[in-house]
């Protein structure tokens, strides 16, 4: 018997026979060790907003919050996701740069903590229908700094972008309280860039917000209630990345914190963190449909692909390395052998691992692409060849829990209208 892949004592095999492959498997207790691991340690002023774009399922997201997670949202569904998982509308805010007027108005109805606005426009905009319903906005303006962030995976601020409002031009606009009576400035919200994989980067970007933030909101004339400093803190996923360590970075982070806390002892203080806080748990599950070689090279082809594991998005990179990967039911079995891992995408871009090394593999063997749990399936083209989404599956407290159903056949084809050229259509219908 080859040593078998567990998640919490329950052998990947399990997994697969229960809930079929391609899966997600997430473990709760690696989640909770990883908010944990950080919550002990960071500055107790700092709070910490789940980004539900790394991972929105509700489950994942209800187990953070459990845990004393807020969220962050950037969509109408992504917000109903937060609260159907248990967070207090006080504990959320709404970012993104083209929000709708509708999820406008349901971050108003719903009584969300803050708005976060990216342009001016936008605040024209959240203005006039806070009025038409007689209440004042929360607002937190989104600042694109004069500054860059060194050594980001996907720099999100310091360069021309959708996001936020330029710290220049904000200097340069006089009396927006009076002017848009309808909104409460509350403070700022500065996001960096994602993968930071640097505690000093980390460090420096925070002192250079908190800063940003006390001169913005001495020249909007409010005292900052609330300050968001963003976060994009990485993990390690190919070779030679380092993780970030929590204690060093606590250590670094904590007496800038506590600076400000000083000094404006009532603000809130927001770090947003999505990857951080979920990729360590996922491992995404394939099984080995076929294997055979080409010109040489030892393909392993499964049936899950890059529909559901678009590993460059959100990497900034379409530099293709390979996330860690392993052969779950061959954990004991050295890695003597190079192999393609791909999927049953007709694109030659279905790789999900090129050149890995793992032990010879064979037909119904699982492999894993191990640290998936940020930016999986729903930062993929699932509909691609018409696959769907994956089932999902969160391993809490020793016993697995499916989390979302596979797309079926059916589910994808009700959305698709057959038309009849024969029957007259009226407009609008
Ligand atoms: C994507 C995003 C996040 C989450 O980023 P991670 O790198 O996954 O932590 C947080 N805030 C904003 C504004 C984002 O765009």
């Amino acid at each position: 018997m080859t040593r078998e892949f567990q998640v919490q004592g329950i052998p990947v095999s399990d997994l697969a026979d229960e809930f079929g492959t391609p899966l997600f498997v997430y473990d709760g207790e690696v989640l909770r060790d990883r908010f944990q691991g950080l919550r002990d340690r960071l500055h107790p002023a700092m709070e910490i907003f789940y980004s539900l774009k790394a991972n929105p399922n509700v489950s994942v997201c209800a187990l953070l919050h459990s845990l004393g997670a807020r969220a962050e949202v950037s969509s109408l569904v992504e917000l109903r996701t937060a609260l159907l998982a248990g967070v207090d509308p006080q504990d959320v805010i709404f970012l993104g740069p083209g929000k709708s007027r509708r999820e406008l108005a349901a971050c108003l109805d719903e009584g969300v903590y803050a708005i976060v606005c990216e342009s001016l426009p936008e605040l024209a905009e959240i203005d006039r229908l806070a009025r038409e319903r007689g209440l004042r906005a929360p607002v937190a303006l989104r600042v694109n700094p004069s500054f860059a962030v060194k050594r980001s995976g996907l720099a999100m601020g310091g360069k021309p972008r959708q996001f936020g409002i330029d710290e220049e031009q904000l200097f340069a606009e006089h009396g927006l309280a009076e002017r848009f009576p309808g909104v409460d400035l509350m403070g700022v919200q500065v996001y960096m860039g994602t993968r930071i994989l640097s505690e000093d980067v980390v460090v420096e970007n925070t002192t250079r917000i908190l800063d940003l933030a006390d001169r913005v909101c001495a020249h909007l004339g409010v005292e900052p209630r609330m300050v968001d400093v963003g976060g994009g803190l990485g993990v390690g996923y190919f070779a030679g990345e380092p993780d970030l360590d929590p204690a060093v970075l606590t250590e670094r982070l904590n007496p800038v914190v506590d600076a400000f806390a000083d000094r404006h002892p009532g603000t809130r203080l927001i770090m947003e963190l999505g990857r951080y806080l979920t990729a360590e748990s996922g491992t995404y599950v394939v099984a080995v449909r076929y294997v055979k070689t080409s010109m040489g090279e030892r393909f392993a082809v499964t049936d899950g692909g890059t529909h559901h594991h678009m590993a460059a998005v959100g990497i900034g990179s379409f530099v293709k390395r390979n996330f860690p990967m392993a052969a779950l039911t061959r954990m004991d079995e050295p890695a003597t052998e190079e192999w393609n891992v791909t999927g049953p995408l007709c694109t030659p871009n279905d790789t999900l691992a090129k050149k890995a090394e793992l032990p010879p593999v064979r037909p119904g063997d699982l492999l894993g692409v191990l640290r998936s749990g940020a930016y999986g399936p729903t930062a993929s083209p699932v509909l691609f060849l018409s696959h769907g989404y994956p089932a999902e599956v969160l391993v809490d407290e020793g016993r697995a829990h499916l989390v979302r159903e596979r797309d079926r056949p059916e589910d994808l084809l009700t959305r698709q209208r057959l038309y009849d050229p024969a029957v007259p259509v009226t407009a609008g219908a």
